[in-house]
């Protein structure tokens, strides 16, 4: 496998975890050696490990010396102690060479430390700007920039014919997505997409009312329901 292959692997597997990952964005992470794939993953749910630390726990599980390999990851490693120990103590710790990411972290506590911390530490770090990982974060980074969520359009995302997607900021924007009509395809298996078959307005109504959601329109045959929706407050720009 390429580090291409590795990258649109990684992507693939940050994908099947959309929706899942609350308060964190999804990722995905290849641990490779030459063209031999070591072990791979994508984040848990909040409180349990992160992409790269699965990816290495599954390269160990099957044999493999993380020491000296690749890791490509959709999403600059984290630095900080959150939920879980930093990403890069654990890259760092197991003596990875190389780490390939897809994107920056848009969050204010990493924001390039996290690269910076291994390119310190004698890591060869590349970032490749990948069109498919920057796409995975949109929501998050739109949040953290603006307070306000990312409504998806159809034809928005490859995968799934979502009619329209709303992006909840009231709970962690990147994570929880909420589909306005059912598509016309299968759902998705993300635990926490939620699929709906009342009318756009009803639904955005209700969850209106509820209190809890912010609802981005920024799609013009959208807006007229923009008026009776209350925009995000300086409150809900923190993520939680
Ligand atoms: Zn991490």
């Amino acid at each position: 496998m390429t580090e291409r292959d590795a990258m649109a692997e990684a992507v693939r597997r940050a994908r099947s975890v959309r929706g899942t990952t609350a308060p964190n964005p999804p990722v995905g992470a290849v641990l490779m050696r030459g063209d031999l794939v070591l072990g791979g993953g994508a984040t848990h749910p909040v409180g349990g490990p992160h992409a790269e630390v699965v990816a290495l726990a599954e390269a160990r599980a099957a044999g493999h010396d993380p020491r000296g390999a690749t890791m490509v990851v959709t999403l600059e490693p984290c630095c900080h102690h959150g939920r879980t120990p930093p990403c890069t103590d654990a890259l760092l710790a197991a003596g990875v060479a190389r780490v390939i990411a897809g994107a920056v972290d848009p969050f204010p506590r990493v924001a390039g430390r996290g690269l910076a911390r291994l390119r310190e530490a004698g890591v060869d770090v590349v970032v490749v700007d990948d069109a498919a990982a920057a796409a995975l974060i949109a929501p998050f980074a739109k949040v953290l920039a603006t307070g306000l969520p990312q409504l998806e359009c159809a034809g928005n995302d490859p995968e799934h014919s979502y009619d329209a997607v709303i992006v909840d900021v009231a709970r962690p924007a990147m994570a929880m997505t909420l589909a306005v009509r059912a598509p016309p395809g299968p759902a998705p298996s993300a635990r926490e997409v939620w699929w709906s078959d009342e009318p756009e307005e009803v639904l955005l109504r209700r969850l209106a009312a509820a209190g809890r959601h912010r609802v981005l329109l920024d799609v013009a045959d959208l807006t007229p329901w923009a008026s009776w929706l209350a925009p995000a407050t300086s409150r809900d720009r923190r993520p939680r």
